[in-house]
């Protein structure tokens, strides 16, 4: 019989099997695909708190994380000499209207109070125009100063790095039993403690909830890479209504993304991709004329709360879960506890 046996080697997976191994324990993970084959592979990488006001137990969690984050980070890179390529970027919210201006400034006060110095959220009149349009902030923008990008592949490569050789890959996870999981093909592994951590697919090995409802379902999303002429290097991130421009550096930007409820095929591209190409380039003009060099959906998933579910499984012996972080899963990976699976 195994130690522990974890499924699934996104960002979730990963961290739990670190924080497994560092406290002692014996761990095999096994992945269906690859290393960030689901959702943590992101080209995005938003690293994005909550607005401060009407502040409440969840968005303290997340400043939190947001906070600790970076130190976290700077240890992992030490220790796999990988880069994360973490930094704290910043980011724009265009201000459309009056009113979006009136909330937003009312904010200010709120983010001074409950981000307790740790970063500022300031208007800014006039906007570098040829990175955020000036037609889509007519009253200027909020700096979000807490905001920050992750290479979200970096990140998962220095982890999978960092747990060395106990990936088993091609592992397709069929069923779930006491201390028991039955992989596609047949195959069975025994361990003292199961951690199921299938992104959106961990879902179908829960039960119901109370209301008769899954516990929680995938959300799908699609993000594109574009290379543009010039450095976005030092640029803030761009967030309106849905949409993400996120500068990665020389001549590379990402953008998405799409939330979509009902969908066939989680990993394929559609139109409704290049609606999203057009939004983003309305509202940063460099975007224009940008080539796609990469298109790229997935399933978040998503609890039917919303929150992330970490904690025994209800019904199974031995097994715990570690999913739902639905839209922040690469902000609050790390503040996932062993002592919580139990
Ligand atoms: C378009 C998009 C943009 C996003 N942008 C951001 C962002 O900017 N910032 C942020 O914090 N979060 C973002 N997210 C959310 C974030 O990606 C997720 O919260 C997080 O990746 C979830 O991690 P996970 O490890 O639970 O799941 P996953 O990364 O999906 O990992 C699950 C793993 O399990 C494997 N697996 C699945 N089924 C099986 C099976 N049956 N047997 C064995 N293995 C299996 C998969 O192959 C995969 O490797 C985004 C998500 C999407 C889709």
């Amino acid at each position: 019989m195994e130690d522990v046996l974890v499924i699934g080697a996104g960002i979730f997976g990963l961290t739990l099997a670190r924080k497994l191994q560092r406290a002692g324990r014996r761990v095999v993970v096994a992945e269906a695909r690859s290393v960030g084959a689901g959702a943590s592979a992101t080209p995005l990488g938003v690293l994005a708190p909550h607005a401060p006001d009407n502040w409440n137990p969840k968005k303290e969690a997340q400043f939190q994380a947001l906070a600790s984050l970076p130190d976290y980070l700077a240890e992992l890179e030490d220790e796999t000499g990988m880069a994360t390529g973490y930094a704290r970027c910043g980011r724009l919210i265009p201000l459309a209207t009056e009113n979006q201006r009136a909330v937003w400034e009312r904010r200010i006060v709120d983010a001074v109070e409950n981000w307790r110095g740790k970063a500022v959220l300031e208007r800014v009149e006039r906007p570098d125009p040829t990175w955020l349009a000036a037609e889509a902030a007519p009253f200027g923008a909020m700096f979000c100063g807490l905001s920050a990008k992750i290479d979200a592949r970096g990140y998962l490569a220095a982890l999978a790095a960092s747990v060395g050789d106990v990936v088993r890959v091609g592992m397709v996870l069929e069923r779930l039993e006491d201390r028991r999981a039955i992989f596609a093909g047949g195959e069975r592994i025994e361990a003292e403690r199961i951690i199921l951590a299938t992104g959106a697919d961990a879902f179908r090995h829960l039960p119901l909830a109370e209301s008769g409802e899954p516990a929680g379902r995938g959300e799908k999303g699609q993000a594109a890479v574009l290379e543009i002429e010039g450095d976005t290097g030092g640029r803030p991130i761009i967030f309106h209504d849905g949409t993400y421009v996120v500068p990665r550096g020389a001549q590379s930007v990402a953008v998405g993304a799409t939330s979509e409820r009902y969908f066939e095929r989680a990993d394929a591209t559609d139109a409704q991709l290049d609606e999203k190409i057009s939004w983003a380039t309305a509202l940063c003009p460099a975007l224009f004329g940008a080539r796609v060099v990469e298109r790229w959906a997935a399933a978040r998933p998503r609890a039917a709360d919303r929150g992330l579910m970490v904690g025994p499984h209800l019904v199974l012996n031995g097994v715990s879960l570690a999913t739902g972080g639905f839209k922040t899963g690469l902000a609050m990976a790390h503040t996932l506890g062993v002592e919580d699976l139990e």
